[in-house]
């Protein structure tokens, strides 16, 4: 009796643990027909961005450029790219249309307390690192270089070379920053640290990724990032931009970034693993929704607190789980690898949940439990950033329907052909992240418009395209001078 009592009692946790699985599973559920929706409600918001400051949570900032690289670019051109868990120090040659004749890269990992320090040392440190790395080379700081400087965070901006931090994002904070010209930040570091150059533009990642890949393909409309953070950028008419017309010049153009991070889909409910309700997270708690949901510094994240509320219930990971309750302790690499595990007795998941949380000899059963959590997260997570991509064609009358409002044709004869370039190591880098976003594409517009539109990634795009804008606005300005 008493092991048939043990075995009830052992049942009975499981179904509570597969009951944890299935609750989150069904949370996260985006059927096209929803996604459809939130690509309606993320067009209106951009709408709203662009008729007045603050109408929507979604900022759509004027970027101050109104022409792209045209292939006229030539010459050295360095590049500062800070945006994730490490920066970039780059030097680009461009020869004859402006082709990239040569690249030297380099990538630092930023220790946290420099994320969480002050903004001396933050800005110290990519200054030094770009003064050694020109030592390196063999180069020169002579006045007249030129640097691009991605900074991807969101920032106002009132020219091409200066703008001011709203505010930190992807778990970052120093707070003196906030509402200071980052540029300014960056060349008083420099020169503090004798390295003779200034600033010649502040690019966003998603806007140099937008400039490389036009530079491309003419075609290109968009620009999308999905890696440690997400955003998107567009091209657009200058006569739909009713907000802040001074900053307009003759052109009929500018370029936007949605900053999209902030919007939060009505149709999409936060379950209780969304990073947004933990209250350990200090950065824009309760904010940034969408790239909670989307990118790579937080779906670990999800997935582990989904993973300490089934340990919470029963002893499916053993007794030794206290790994488990620590956040940030599950990188979205290890997601992934456990997503991709395609070995019959899933061996990998074994290797990563013993060398990253700890647990030893969890069940078969119990692994394909935590693969099961890992997809749900991803696939959430992927189909929220098609749904961005569309609502951002449809914002441009690239989708197929009139304004979202109505599913009226619009295109007559030839649909033109759109593509949107891409940068991320989400995208790039995890293929069944990349099959989920690429496959509700297609779900939302239909497989006639789908074959209109090409996602194109763009390797190096946001330095490449930030050297791109730094040459080509250098250039504008030494002729107007
Ligand atoms: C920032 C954007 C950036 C994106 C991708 C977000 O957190 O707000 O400016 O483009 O991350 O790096």
């Amino acid at each position: 009796a008493t092991l048939v009592a043990r075995r009830a009692a052992a049942w009975c946790r499981w179904s509570r643990v597969v009951e944890v699985v299935r609750g989150f599973e069904e949370g996260c559920a985006a059927p096209t027909e929803r996604l459809q929706r939130v690509v309606n409600s993320l067009a209106v918001e951009m709408f709203a961005g662009l008729a007045s400051e603050g109408a929507s949570k979604v900022r759509m900032l004027l970027t101050c450029i109104d022409t792209l690289p045209n292939g006229s670019e030539e010459g050295i051109y360095y590049v500062i790219d800070l945006g994730g868990t490490s920066f970039r120090v780059m030097r680009l040659e461009l020869g004859p249309g402006s082709m990239v004749i040569n690249k030297k890269v380099e990538h630092q990992p930023i220790p946290e307390k420099l994320t969480k320090g002050t903004s001396e040392d933050l800005f110290d440190l990519i200054a030094s690192a770009l003064k050694k790395f020109i030592e390196r080379e063999g180069g020169k700081d002579d006045e007249g270089t030129t640097l691009g400087f991605t900074f991807s965070f969101p920032v106002r901006q009132v020219s091409i070379s200066s703008g001011s931090l709203i505010r930190w994002t992807k778990e970052f904070s120093i707070e003196e920053t906030v509402g200071k010209d980052v540029a300014q930040c960056l060349n008083e570091a420099l020169a503090r640290n004798g390295v003779n150059l200034q600033i010649t533009a502040l690019v966003n990642n998603a806007v140099g990724t937008l400039a490389m890949g036009h530079y491309y393909d003419e075609d290109t409309v968009a620009a999308v990032i999905i890696g440690a953070g997400t955003n998107a950028s567009y091209i657009e008419r200058s006569a739909a931009i009713t907000k802040c017309r001074g900053l307009l010049t003759n052109s009929d153009l500018m370029v936007v970034n949605v900053e999209w991070g902030s919007f939060r889909p009505p149709q999409i409910p936060l379950t209780p693993y969304d990073i947004c309700f933990n209250n350990y997270v200090k950065c824009n708690q309760y904010d940034q929704a969408f790239e909670k949901m989307i990118s790579g510094v937080y779906l670990g994240e999800i997935a582990r607190a989904v993973l300490q509320r089934m340990a919470q219930e029963s002893d499916v990971f053993g007794t030794s789980v206290n790994c488990l309750s620590t956040p940030f302790i599950f990188s979205t690499p290890c997601l992934a690898a456990i997503r991709e595990d395609d070995s019959p007795d899933l061996r990998v998941v074994s290797g990563v949940l013993k060398e990253h949380l700890k647990i030893q000899d969890v069940p078969l059963k119990t692994r394909r439990l935590v693969v099961r959590v890992c997809d749900i997260v991803t696939r959430r997570a992927a189909r929220l950033a098609a749904a961005g991509i569309v609502a951002v064609l449809q914002k441009i009358g690239r989708d197929g329907t009139l304004c979202g409002t109505t599913k009226v044709r619009k295109i007559r004869g030839e649909p033109k052909r759109s593509v949107v370039a891409i940068e991320g190591g989400l995208y790039q880098g995890y293929s069944v992240f990349r099959e989920y976003l690429n496959e509700a594409v297609d779900e939302i517009l239909g497989d006639e418009i789908a074959s209109t539109v090409t996602l194109r990634v763009m390797e190096e795009g946001s330095g490449i395209g930030a050297a791109l804008l730094a040459a080509s606005y250098s250039s504008t300005r030494q002729n107007s001078a």
